[in-house]
């Protein structure tokens, strides 16, 4: 099974993912780990990544498209991938293609975990950090018994900068902008299967795995 994984911050990308590796034993490949990989391997193009990484630029497209090929090329995908955080844009989708129809492959699905953005939101806003033991919670997922008191010592909670509703909603809208045309090119292709991301996230994980399981017949 040959997949591509999308889904906003705060959809539950990481826990889907982590649950079909589970089941299906595909490599998870995440933009982050295959880079740290070849650089560590110390590949020509691994190589040429480290050097805009240290320069804190960009990687380039060219450089990131060719990562991409050596990892699927590697022995542990040939009965399939999961690909997480690429392709970014419909430039990076396209030269997929192009990397496996050379391989003589293409893909079954672009496994799409919906949420709405109020809801992203909420999740995303949730965080919440005791300013003298540094105990974490979240408002939904892991609330103190009494509202901003530390369960652990009594300190006060507040919320990081980075966790505020105008700073998460900002960095949605980025993410929704660049992810739509991406959306969009997938539809045309028919590869795009939507899952309903506000259900429980063992319900999430059924319904993709009755997305997954047709693939095995
Ligand atoms: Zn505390």
């Amino acid at each position: 099974m040959n997949l591509v994984l999308m889904g906003l911050p705060g959809a539950g990308k990481g826990t889907q993912a982590d649950k079909i590796v589970d089941k299906y034993g595909v490599p998870h490949i995440s933009t982050g780990d295959m880079f740290r990989a070849a650089i560590n391997d110390g590949t020509a193009l691994g190589l040429q990544a480290k050097s805009f990484i240290d320069k804190g630029e960009l990687v380039p497209d060219e450089v990131t498209i060719g990562i991409v090929r050596e990892r699927l090329m590697k022995d542990d995908c040939q009965g399939g991938f999961l690909l997480d955080g690429f392709p970014r844009t419909v430039a990076q989708a396209e030269a997929l293609e192009q990397i496996l129809t050379d391989m003589n492959k293409q893909l079954d699905y672009v496994i799409h975990i919906q949420v709405d953005q109020e809801i992203l939101i909420e999740r995303l806003t949730g965080r919440r950090i005791c300013k003298s033991c540094g105990a974490a919670y979240h408002l939904i997922f892991n609330p103190p018994s009494q509202p901003d008191v530390c369960d652990r010592c009594g300190g006060e909670l507040y919320q990081r900068p980075d966790d505020n509703a105008e700073t998460v909603q900002n960095r949605l809208q980025v993410n929704v902008k660049q992810t739509q045309p991406l959306l969009d090119f997938y539809q045309e292709k028919g590869y795009l299967r939507n899952i309903n991301g506000q259900q429980d996230i063992n319900q999430v994980f059924v319904d993709v795995d009755k997305l997954l399981g047709d693939l095995q017949e």
